[in-house]
């Protein structure tokens, strides 16, 4: 067997090579979900794939897959990746690392004689971020069953509809309950991410091993009271939406310090007619709550409600809920997990535990396969802006540790 060896150079090459793709003015990155720059990307990536010999798919709900075939190739693929969208004026390696990183295993794999016994396939996910359609994880939630009804009727600020952008990059909108994947289907999934905080950082190290994947539960409340003068209506007169709004989002914010680990946040506050002189008659606000155990989630999204509820009755005010989403905290899957952190000690390699706090596609593959994550190192805590940078050490030891576990678990999993 070829040693296997990955080629740090060709990682730092494609970065570079995917910078170039959907440059803003600003000085960083803009490649949205479902956009044409988007679509660069993956047509870059294609061509990546088909000089490495792979073999390539796509699915309804535009995700790509590349695959390198396997010694025995009736068993489900081992899978890792990440996307290649990036929010407005992001970072070059916000999902474009564990793609790149990817991509290097698998060429690794490929160049080397005696094959996995398993296929190892290669995601780009579509539309991880934010998208202008006020959606996010488009493709894996569309793997894992968990696109909404209705979702794909969304629009832009420009009119387009989901359904529509989706066309537009090759999807199928009236196939993408079909793009759904039976549990078993996939092995194993392995994705390698940019921390985006400030543990690697701090800790001096260049990759962390991921536990756990934070649910996310969000909320969009209309608090309606009455606007009147606010120099002829007195204090006690008053049913001031915004007054009621600010004692929710302290009181969540309060709550949420009850959770170990959890966070919430309050993030939009509009204000109707929003004017000087006009006690606030109705307010539209959007909150947040994050924690890595499901138990908690759900105790603190009723506390939430339950307080909320109280301060617009003893206000006189009414509270009507527009929309609310969640989803469940996600767990890395001991074997996985093990196989990483066996991989980083064999390599001398100093690996913390690490839980994510944002969301990631590997949070809806755990519902799906036995899920692991990497964290590699973000310089400076940051992410989502132009510059976002990962130390060169951290892209090879993650790929070089994620080789070594496909290995080990290529043997392990049926
Ligand atoms: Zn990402």
């Amino acid at each position: 067997m070829t040693a296997l060896t990955i080629v740090l150079e060709r990682m730092l090459a494609d970065i570079e090579a995917l910078g170039r793709i959907g440059t803003d003015p600003r000085g960083g990155l803009s490649r949205l979900g479902l956009s044409s720059q988007e679509q660069l990307a993956h047509t870059w990536f294609k061509q990546r794939a088909r000089e490495a010999g792979m073999s390539l798919r796509s699915d309804a709900a535009g995700n790509l897959f590349a695959r390198v075939q396997g010694g025995a190739p009736a068993l489900a693929p081992l899978m890792s990746g990440s996307h290649l969208d990036t929010v407005p004026n992001g970072g070059k390696y916000d999902g474009a690392a564990g793609v790149v990183i990817a991509l290097e295993v698998a060429r690794v794999i490929a160049e080397c004689d005696v094959r996995l016994r398993h296929p190892f396939e290669v995601v780009v996910f579509r539309a991880e971020e934010p998208s202008p359609f006020g959606m996010s994880t488009f493709g894996s939630r569309a793997l894992a069953g968990r696109v909404r009804p209705g979702e794909l009727d969304a629009v832009d600020a420009a009119g387009c509809s989901l359904r529509e952008a989706l066309r537009a990059v090759g999807g199928e909108p009236a196939q993408i309950d079909a793009v759904r994947m039976s549990p078993g289907a996939v092995a194993a999934y392995l994705e390698v991410h940019n921390e985006q905080g400030p543990h690697l950082e701090r800790a001096g190290l260049p990759l962390g091993v991921v536990t756990e994947i934070a649910g996310i539960e969000r909320a969009r409340w209309r608090v309606i009271g009455e606007p009147n003068h606010s120099g002829t209506t007195s204090m006690l007169e008053r049913r001031d939406a915004l007054m009621a709004s600010a004692e929710i989002a302290l009181e969540l914010e309060r709550l949420a310090r009850n959770y170990e680990g959890a966070v919430g946040t309050v993030g939009v506050i509009n204000v109707e007619p929003n004017a000087a002189n006009i006690v606030p008659g109705c307010v539209d606000l959007r909150w947040e709550i994050r924690s890595c155990f499901a138990a908690d989630l759900q105790a603190l999204g009723n506390a939430v409600e339950r307080a909320a509820r109280a301060i617009v009755e003893r206000r006189g005010l009414r509270l009507e809920e527009l929309a609310r989403t969640g989803s469940v905290p996600a767990s890395a899957d001991p074997v996985v997990r093990d196989a990483l952190e066996e991989a980083c000690t064999a390599r001398g390699l100093t690996a913390p535990l690490l839980r994510s706090m944002a969301g990631h596609d590997a949070s809806h593959m755990a519902a799906l396969t036995k899920m692991g994550m990497l964290f590699i190192r973000s310089t400076g805590a940051k992410s989502h802006v132009p510059e976002e940078h990962s130390p060169p050490e951290s892209l090879a030891a993650a790929a070089a540790v994620m080789l070594d576990a496909l290995v080990r678990l290529d043997r392990m999993l049926d």
